[in-house]
Protein backbone atom coordinates (compact mmCIF):
# COMPACT_ATOMS: atom_id res chain seq x y z
CA UNK A 1 0.00 0.00 0.00
CA UNK A 2 2.89 2.39 0.87
CA UNK A 3 3.60 1.70 -3.01
CA UNK A 4 0.05 3.18 -4.12
CA UNK A 5 -0.36 7.06 -5.15
CA UNK A 6 -3.71 8.20 -4.16
CA UNK A 7 -5.46 10.40 -5.81
CA UNK A 8 -8.63 12.33 -4.61
CA UNK A 9 -11.69 12.56 -7.50
CA UNK A 10 -14.94 14.40 -7.32
CA UNK A 11 -14.53 15.17 -3.19
CA UNK A 12 -16.43 13.48 -1.91
CA UNK A 13 -17.65 11.02 -4.51
CA UNK A 14 -15.24 8.79 -5.19
CA UNK A 15 -11.93 8.25 -4.06
CA UNK A 16 -9.22 7.00 -6.73
CA UNK A 17 -5.89 5.12 -5.91
CA UNK A 18 -2.85 4.54 -8.24
CA UNK A 19 -1.32 1.72 -8.59
CA UNK A 20 2.59 0.85 -9.14
CA UNK A 21 1.97 0.68 -13.24
CA UNK A 22 -0.12 3.96 -13.25
CA UNK A 23 -3.56 2.70 -12.99
CA UNK A 24 -6.61 4.29 -11.24
CA UNK A 25 -8.43 1.73 -9.25
CA UNK A 26 -11.70 3.29 -7.60
CA UNK A 27 -11.66 3.25 -3.67
CA UNK A 28 -15.05 2.97 -2.31
CA UNK A 29 -13.93 3.67 1.28
CA UNK A 30 -12.38 7.22 2.95
CA UNK A 31 -8.92 7.12 4.36
CA UNK A 32 -10.28 8.60 7.17
CA UNK A 33 -13.38 5.91 7.11
CA UNK A 34 -13.43 3.27 9.94
CA UNK A 35 -14.32 0.59 6.68
CA UNK A 36 -10.91 1.70 5.08
CA UNK A 37 -9.45 -1.19 4.30
CA UNK A 38 -5.75 -1.25 3.62
CA UNK A 39 -5.04 -4.40 2.40
CA UNK A 40 -8.13 -4.33 -0.04
CA UNK A 41 -7.47 -7.08 -2.82
CA UNK A 42 -7.01 -4.90 -5.66
CA UNK A 43 -7.44 -7.75 -8.31
CA UNK A 44 -10.90 -7.72 -7.38
CA UNK A 45 -11.90 -4.00 -8.49
CA UNK A 46 -12.73 -3.35 -12.09
CA UNK A 47 -10.19 -1.36 -13.84
CA UNK A 48 -11.37 1.88 -15.37
CA UNK A 49 -10.73 2.07 -18.69
CA UNK A 50 -9.53 5.26 -20.83
CA UNK A 51 -11.54 6.64 -23.21
CA UNK A 52 -10.09 8.75 -25.48
CA UNK A 53 -11.82 10.83 -28.28
CA UNK A 54 -10.01 10.00 -31.89
CA UNK A 55 -9.04 13.15 -33.26
CA UNK A 56 -10.92 13.91 -36.32
CA UNK A 57 -8.69 15.56 -39.11
CA UNK A 58 -8.89 16.02 -42.68
CA UNK A 59 -8.07 12.39 -43.25
CA UNK A 60 -11.24 10.98 -41.12
CA UNK A 61 -13.62 13.84 -41.71
CA UNK A 62 -16.17 11.41 -42.32
CA UNK A 63 -16.10 10.18 -38.95
CA UNK A 64 -17.01 13.69 -37.03
CA UNK A 65 -20.01 13.14 -34.93
CA UNK A 66 -21.03 17.00 -34.88
CA UNK A 67 -21.22 20.03 -37.51
CA UNK A 68 -18.05 21.60 -35.10
CA UNK A 69 -16.23 18.30 -35.58
CA UNK A 70 -16.84 18.65 -39.63
CA UNK A 71 -16.23 21.72 -39.63
CA UNK A 72 -12.53 21.81 -38.28
CA UNK A 73 -11.79 18.78 -40.24
CA UNK A 74 -12.22 19.98 -43.54
CA UNK A 75 -11.64 24.11 -43.39
CA UNK A 76 -8.53 23.53 -44.67
CA UNK A 77 -9.78 21.59 -47.94
CA UNK A 78 -7.92 21.58 -50.64
CA UNK A 79 -9.31 19.16 -52.39
CA UNK A 80 -9.71 20.96 -55.43
CA UNK A 81 -8.40 24.14 -57.28
CA UNK A 82 -11.46 26.70 -55.79
CA UNK A 83 -9.26 26.10 -52.53
CA UNK A 84 -6.21 27.65 -53.81
CA UNK A 85 -7.64 30.93 -54.80
CA UNK A 86 -10.11 30.98 -51.65
CA UNK A 87 -10.11 33.95 -49.00
CA UNK A 88 -12.31 31.92 -46.37
CA UNK A 89 -14.02 28.52 -46.35
CA UNK A 90 -17.50 29.28 -45.99
CA UNK A 91 -18.81 25.64 -44.20
CA UNK A 92 -22.74 27.07 -43.58
CA UNK A 93 -24.59 29.08 -40.56
CA UNK A 94 -27.75 28.52 -39.04
CA UNK A 95 -28.75 25.81 -36.14
CA UNK A 96 -26.76 22.66 -36.63
CA UNK A 97 -29.91 20.61 -35.67
CA UNK A 98 -32.63 22.62 -37.58
CA UNK A 99 -35.69 21.02 -39.44
CA UNK A 100 -34.69 23.30 -42.68
CA UNK A 101 -31.04 23.36 -44.85
CA UNK A 102 -31.55 25.66 -47.38
CA UNK A 103 -28.71 25.03 -49.97
CA UNK A 104 -27.49 27.26 -52.03
CA UNK A 105 -24.61 26.65 -54.88
CA UNK A 106 -21.21 28.40 -54.17
CA UNK A 107 -19.81 31.56 -52.02
CA UNK A 108 -19.49 34.95 -54.07
CA UNK A 109 -17.22 37.35 -53.12
CA UNK A 110 -19.26 38.59 -49.85
CA UNK A 111 -19.03 35.14 -49.02
CA UNK A 112 -15.67 34.98 -49.47
CA UNK A 113 -14.84 37.83 -47.68
CA UNK A 114 -16.74 37.07 -44.59
CA UNK A 115 -16.55 33.15 -44.23
CA UNK A 116 -20.62 32.92 -44.19
CA UNK A 117 -22.96 31.81 -46.86
CA UNK A 118 -25.69 34.41 -48.39
CA UNK A 119 -24.37 37.49 -46.80
CA UNK A 120 -24.40 39.54 -49.95
CA UNK A 121 -27.03 41.22 -52.25
CA UNK A 122 -28.81 37.81 -52.44
CA UNK A 123 -28.65 37.01 -49.19
CA UNK A 124 -30.59 39.76 -48.07
CA UNK A 125 -33.14 38.99 -50.32
CA UNK A 126 -33.08 35.53 -48.62
CA UNK A 127 -33.23 37.07 -45.60
CA UNK A 128 -36.74 38.47 -46.75
CA UNK A 129 -37.98 35.55 -47.91
CA UNK A 130 -37.49 33.60 -44.92
CA UNK A 131 -38.76 36.70 -43.25
CA UNK A 132 -42.05 36.51 -45.24
CA UNK A 133 -42.35 32.93 -43.99
CA UNK A 134 -41.27 33.38 -40.32
CA UNK A 135 -38.39 32.14 -40.59
CA UNK A 136 -34.45 33.35 -40.19
CA UNK A 137 -30.83 32.30 -40.46
CA UNK A 138 -30.97 30.78 -36.71
CA UNK A 139 -33.95 28.93 -37.01
CA UNK A 140 -32.85 26.87 -40.22
CA UNK A 141 -29.34 25.71 -41.66
CA UNK A 142 -27.93 27.40 -44.58
CA UNK A 143 -25.05 26.00 -46.50
CA UNK A 144 -23.81 25.61 -50.34
CA UNK A 145 -23.12 22.81 -52.36
CA UNK A 146 -19.15 24.05 -52.91
CA UNK A 147 -17.43 25.42 -49.52
CA UNK A 148 -15.39 27.83 -51.49
CA UNK A 149 -15.17 30.59 -54.00
CA UNK A 150 -15.15 29.64 -57.70
CA UNK A 151 -12.78 32.33 -59.19
CA UNK A 152 -15.08 34.83 -61.22
CA UNK A 153 -17.93 33.58 -59.76
CA UNK A 154 -17.79 30.87 -62.36
CA UNK A 155 -21.33 28.79 -62.02
CA UNK A 156 -19.92 25.00 -60.97
CA UNK A 157 -20.90 22.14 -63.31
CA UNK A 158 -20.50 18.83 -62.08
CA UNK A 159 -16.80 18.53 -62.07
CA UNK A 160 -16.83 21.41 -59.77
CA UNK A 161 -19.27 20.09 -57.46
CA UNK A 162 -18.57 16.54 -57.24
CA UNK A 163 -14.99 16.90 -54.96
CA UNK A 164 -17.40 18.73 -52.33
CA UNK A 165 -20.78 17.40 -52.64
CA UNK A 166 -19.61 14.51 -50.14
CA UNK A 167 -18.86 17.23 -47.86
CA UNK A 168 -22.54 18.75 -47.89
CA UNK A 169 -24.12 15.06 -47.96
CA UNK A 170 -22.06 14.70 -44.17
CA UNK A 171 -23.97 18.14 -43.58
CA UNK A 172 -27.21 16.63 -44.37
CA UNK A 173 -26.45 13.56 -42.34
CA UNK A 174 -25.50 15.40 -38.98
CA UNK A 175 -28.30 18.01 -39.62
CA UNK A 176 -30.49 15.20 -40.36
CA UNK A 177 -33.13 18.04 -41.75
CA UNK A 178 -37.12 17.34 -42.31
CA UNK A 179 -36.83 19.46 -45.54
CA UNK A 180 -34.43 21.01 -47.67
CA UNK A 181 -34.96 23.94 -50.02
CA UNK A 182 -33.02 24.08 -52.82
CA UNK A 183 -32.10 27.50 -54.17
CA UNK A 184 -31.22 26.81 -57.69
CA UNK A 185 -30.27 24.34 -60.66
CA UNK A 186 -26.68 23.63 -59.11
CA UNK A 187 -28.14 22.75 -55.47
CA UNK A 188 -30.84 20.16 -56.98
CA UNK A 189 -28.64 18.97 -59.88
CA UNK A 190 -25.81 18.01 -57.07
CA UNK A 191 -28.32 16.23 -55.19
CA UNK A 192 -30.59 14.81 -58.00
CA UNK A 193 -28.33 14.56 -60.86
CA UNK A 194 -28.15 15.97 -64.37
CA UNK A 195 -31.70 15.46 -65.62
CA UNK A 196 -33.37 17.59 -63.04
CA UNK A 197 -34.13 20.73 -64.77
CA UNK A 198 -34.84 23.73 -62.32
CA UNK A 199 -37.65 25.30 -64.40
CA UNK A 200 -39.40 21.79 -64.33
CA UNK A 201 -38.84 20.73 -60.94
CA UNK A 202 -39.13 23.98 -58.87
CA UNK A 203 -42.27 24.34 -56.56
CA UNK A 204 -42.38 20.19 -56.73
CA UNK A 205 -42.15 17.81 -53.80
CA UNK A 206 -39.07 15.58 -53.97
CA UNK A 207 -38.25 12.79 -51.61
CA UNK A 208 -34.24 13.05 -51.00
CA UNK A 209 -34.54 9.79 -48.83
CA UNK A 210 -37.36 10.69 -46.08
CA UNK A 211 -35.95 14.17 -46.34
CA UNK A 212 -38.52 16.25 -48.29
CA UNK A 213 -36.95 18.05 -51.11
CA UNK A 214 -38.45 21.41 -53.26
CA UNK A 215 -36.63 23.27 -54.81
CA UNK A 216 -36.82 27.22 -56.46
CA UNK A 217 -35.06 29.69 -57.88
CA UNK A 218 -31.48 30.93 -56.51
CA UNK A 219 -32.00 34.42 -54.94
CA UNK A 220 -29.64 35.61 -56.97
CA UNK A 221 -31.68 34.61 -60.45
CA UNK A 222 -34.55 36.65 -58.55
CA UNK A 223 -32.20 39.82 -58.35
CA UNK A 224 -31.71 39.29 -62.29
CA UNK A 225 -34.83 38.15 -63.27
CA UNK A 226 -37.95 39.91 -60.77
CA UNK A 227 -40.59 38.54 -62.79
CA UNK A 228 -39.74 35.21 -60.99
CA UNK A 229 -40.53 36.20 -57.38
CA UNK A 230 -43.91 35.06 -57.72
CA UNK A 231 -42.78 31.28 -58.81
CA UNK A 232 -40.45 31.45 -55.56
CA UNK A 233 -43.45 32.66 -53.33
CA UNK A 234 -45.35 29.97 -53.98
CA UNK A 235 -42.53 27.57 -53.36
CA UNK A 236 -41.84 29.02 -50.13
CA UNK A 237 -45.28 29.12 -49.31
CA UNK A 238 -45.56 25.25 -49.94
CA UNK A 239 -42.20 24.53 -47.75
CA UNK A 240 -44.46 26.86 -45.13
CA UNK A 241 -47.33 24.86 -45.11
CA UNK A 242 -45.14 21.46 -44.97
CA UNK A 243 -43.55 22.84 -42.27
CA UNK A 244 -46.32 23.83 -40.25
CA UNK A 245 -47.96 20.76 -40.41
CA UNK A 246 -45.03 18.68 -39.14
CA UNK A 247 -44.94 21.10 -36.43
CA UNK A 248 -48.41 19.90 -35.56
CA UNK A 249 -48.10 16.27 -36.17
CA UNK A 250 -45.57 16.52 -33.80
CA UNK A 251 -47.78 18.50 -31.30
CA UNK A 252 -50.19 15.72 -31.28
S1 LIG B 1 -14.39 23.79 -52.85
FE1 LIG B 1 -14.74 22.04 -51.50
S2 LIG B 1 -13.43 20.43 -52.32
FE2 LIG B 1 -12.72 22.37 -53.19
S3 LIG B 1 -11.08 23.04 -51.80
FE3 LIG B 1 -12.98 24.00 -51.13
S4 LIG B 1 -13.80 22.63 -49.55
FE4 LIG B 1 -12.26 21.49 -50.70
Amino acid sequence: MQNLIKEKKYKELLEYIRDEEGEYIPLQFSEKSKNFNPKINITEIPKIEKQEKPIITIENWQESSTMEELNNAIKDCLRCKFGQTRNKFVFGVGNPKADILLVGEAPGADEDMKGEPFVGKAGQLLDKILAAINLDRNIVYIANVVKCRPPLNKTPDEDDYTPCLPYLKKQIELIKPKFILLLGAVALQALFGKTYKITHWRGKVINYGDIIAIPTYHPAYLLRTPSAKKEVWEDVQLLQKMYLEFKQEKKD
